[in-house]
């Protein structure tokens, strides 16, 4: 916490709670208190509701020096990280830009992937996510605020890294939403290593097969569903450009996500279908306490960009809806940075 975090009551409310996992309507009041700062219409841009205030992205969210986090096994669960991520529970607002529209976002128990679903769900979207059955609690709160909205809300674990788990995933997601139209592949695995010497066979192999063919075996099974108007995302990383020299496997799986995107961009443009890639900067999100990052490097997580903090996911969120809705009808091919001022390119 900066000096301004530890000074607010409430910012020290949410770091006390930080520590333990909470109920789905604990979670939403948590979410509440760090995301009162950003809260519609309640600014000095004296707008009406719906509208977020105008702010210092500076100060908006917590900001290094962060507490210790506790050492999890991956993947991780965002109810042990402190401060608890904001996925944008109580401070995402919709005006129905996907209403109607069917979405698979993979990796939608935590972190982006659960912004995402979240923010589309408020669009008007029905949505299936995609986790492993030991993040069943961060689902659960997932479904539940999907519910929520009055959307369908589809659970669907299981291990990407199978081939055939990811045909009955879209499979079942087909099935259960009654078509698809928007497909986030946004599922990864990131393992710290020091030196290539220390990355196994066995590592390198489980980083491609749930980065890279995952989206591959998603993406061609979703193919036979997805009509013209539709649109993939994929998220992609800073990584893929500025690649760092304790994440060797993961950047070059980032890499790979940002050429299949422009490919398959070209390739679908004359079904109709555009496809684009998120390249988020360091963002809080159980990925990294879970083996992503040396834990003492995340005291300082999201020091070295411009504004000086890590991305809290609910600040991605507005860039998935945008590429997945209408809106956009004339982007794709096109890596969408969400960084905190790093360059991507
Ligand atoms: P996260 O841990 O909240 O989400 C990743 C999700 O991937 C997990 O929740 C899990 O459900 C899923 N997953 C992992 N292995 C799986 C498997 N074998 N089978 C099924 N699901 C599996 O972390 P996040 O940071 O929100 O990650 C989302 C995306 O953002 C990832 O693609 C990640 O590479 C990317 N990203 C994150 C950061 C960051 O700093 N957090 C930066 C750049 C890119
Ligand atoms: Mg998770």
């Amino acid at each position: 916490m900066g000096p301004k975090d530890t000074a607010s009551p409430t910012r020290r409310r949410v770091v006390a709670m930080g520590a333990g996992i909470l109920s789905a309507p604990a979670l939403v009041a948590v979410a509440g208190q760090v995301a009162a700062q950003q809260a519609p219409g309640s600014g000095r841009s004296g707008q009406g509701d719906g509208v977020p205030a105008m702010q210092n992205p500076l100060t908006q969210y917590p900001k290094p020096p962060f507490p210790r986090q506790a050492k999890q096994d991956p993947p991780g669960l965002a109810g042990l990280m402190n401060p608890r991520p904001d996925h944008g529970e109580t401070s995402y607002r919709g005006s129905g830009r996907l209403a109607g529209r069917k979405a698979l976002v993979t990796g939608g128990d935590s972190g982006i992937g659960r912004a995402a679903a979240i923010a589309f769900a408020r669009e008007g979207a029905d949505v299936a996510i995609g986790y492993l059955p030991v993040e069943e609690p961060d689902a659960r709160e997932v479904i539940e605020l999907i519910r929520a909205e009055g959307r369908k809300a589809v659970a669907l674990p299981g291990d990407i890294r199978d081939e055939g788990f990811c045909r009955r995933l879209v499979a079942d997601a087909v099935q259960q939403l009654g078509g698809l139209d928007i497909l986030v592949n946004n599922a990864a695995r990131q393992a710290s290593q020091k030196s290539i010497e220390d990355i196994t066979t066995e590592q390198f192999d489980a980083t491609f097969k749930t980065n890279v063919y995952a989206m591959f075996w998603i993406t061609k099974a979703a193919m036979p569903h997805l009509q013209p108007g539709a649109a993939i995302i994929n998220t992609s990383s800073i990584q893929a450009y500025e690649p760092s020299e304790n994440l060797l496997d993961y950047a070059q799986t980032k890499a790979c996500i940002v050429a299949f995107t422009k490919a398959m961009a070209k390739q679908l443009a004359p079904r109709g279908i555009r496809v684009n890639s998120v390249a988020p900067g360091p963002i809080w999100t159980p990925l990294q306490p879970s083996g992503g990052q040396p834990l003492e490097a995340l005291d300082s997580f999201g020091a070295k960009t411009p504004l000086g903090r890590p991305g809290q996911p609910a600040e991605l969120a507005a860039t998935y809806v945008l590429l997945a809705s209408q809106e956009s009808s004339y982007v794709t091919g096109e890596v969408y940075g969400v960084t905190g001022g790093n360059p991507t390119a």
